[in-house]
């Protein structure tokens, strides 16, 4: 099967234009990080590539590179700030593959021992909440530098 095309109006497009809100936790010249809405753990975080790209299908190798990068720093930051025992990484590709947003995004997950995730695309985290978490991971990114 071929891939459709990038769609200019996904909703993380739309976070990346301004046009949504998001809880951003860092971003540099080619990525950005920010609170998954629904977290399968507390401190689930999205990272993206600013550049268009529908999945891991038709991404340019740079900004694969550079959104590889950027999950490793937020990793190591919720490591500290959700004290966590390890880190989950999920991607998903086209409908079939799971994805339900259709611009390229890395999951990061912050795991503690024996608590197992919360279903993909299951509640809504209150608002409040995911802010303090952006808030949390912003603070461990600036202790790790
Ligand atoms: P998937 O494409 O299967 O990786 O799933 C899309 C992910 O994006 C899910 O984990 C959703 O909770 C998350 N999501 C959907 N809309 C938003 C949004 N507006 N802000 C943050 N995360 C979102």
């Amino acid at each position: 099967m071929t891939a459709p095309s990038y769609d200019t109006d996904n909703i993380f497009a739309k976070i990346l234009r301004g046009d949504l809100p998001c809880h951003k936790v860092y971003e540099d010249d080619a990525t950005f990080a920010f609170m998954d809405i629904m977290p399968r753990a507390d401190g689930h975080t999205l990272v993206i590539p600013k550049n268009a790209s529908r999945n891991m299908l038709d991404v340019k190798q740079a900004d694969l590179n550079a959104i590889m990068a950027t999950v490793q720093k937020i990793a190591k930051a919720q490591m500290q700030a959700f004290d966590a025992d390890g880190i989950t990484l999920q991607q998903f590709n086209e409908p079939a593959g799971g994805q339900v947003v259709f611009h390229l995004h890395m999951h990061v997950i912050p795991r503690q021992d024996g608590i197992s995730l919360r279903p993909h695309t299951g509640e809504m985290a209150d608002n409040d909440l995911l802010a303090t978490h952006a808030q949390a991971l912003k603070e461990a990114l600036e202790k790790i530098g």
